[in-house]
């Protein structure tokens, strides 16, 4: 299983997270990614809260992030270990600079460069449940920023390569997480999206 880490720097603790791989640090103070205090994240879903989550947000249709994307044919690597760590998200292969879409209305909680994530968004849904979070992207839209609202299919950025995704395989990582009770968008339990999008 995949353990979200975070690094808890004098009880307060951001992470820099993910992207085909799992890290946390501190935005502020990344330089201390070997800081001591790991802990681990919110804790996994059950089987039944997970079902229970993807059929909530399979009810509400969500856009798929990239407009012309076709969900059948694609892959789901919501399981595949990566660098060790369990993926735990949907990687979105496409040209680019192909734009990359709010999947449901909301707002923006944070947009964040890491070292893994490169360029990345992290998106409350509108009950602040939820965080939708994009990843590698090539560059954000103009003049997008933290605590934005955004409306479903809104041009959030645009598909890259940035942090640590190949240079010749422009993709978008794409998760869904389930927010801890304090409604930290650091500390969450993923969700596979591919469960939320794929057709039955
Ligand atoms: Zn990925």
């Amino acid at each position: 299983m995949c353990e979200l880490k975070h690094i808890d720097l004098k009880n307060w603790a951001v992470p820099n997270l993910i992207v085909c791989a799992v890290i946390c640090s501190s935005p502020s103070q990344a330089s201390q990614l070997n800081a001591t205090h790991v802990k681990k994240a919110a804790a996994p879903l059950s089987s039944q809260q997970a079902a229970s989550a993807v059929a909530e947000l399979r009810h509400r249709n969500l856009a798929l992030p990239l407009a012309s994307f076709d969900i059948e044919r694609a892959k789901d690597s919501y399981s595949e270990l990566r660098n060790g760590q369990s993926h735990e998200a949907l990687d979105m292969l496409a040209p680019r600079n192909t734009p990359v879409l709010a999947v449901e209305d909301g707002d923006i909680a944070k947009l964040f460069e890491s070292k893994l994530g490169g360029a990345t968004i992290y998106q409350y849904d509108p009950t602040h449940r939820y965080v939708y979070y994009y990843a590698h992207l090539e560059k954000y839209a103009d003049n997008l920023k933290d605590g934005q609202k955004v409306k479903r299919g809104e041009v959030l950025g645009y598909v890259g390569t940035s942090g640590n995704a190949p240079k010749n395989t422009p993709h978008l990582h794409f998760s869904i997480s389930l927010v801890d009770a304090d409604k930290r968008w650091w500390q969450t339990a993923p969700i596979n999206p591919y469960l939320v999008f794929k057709k039955y």
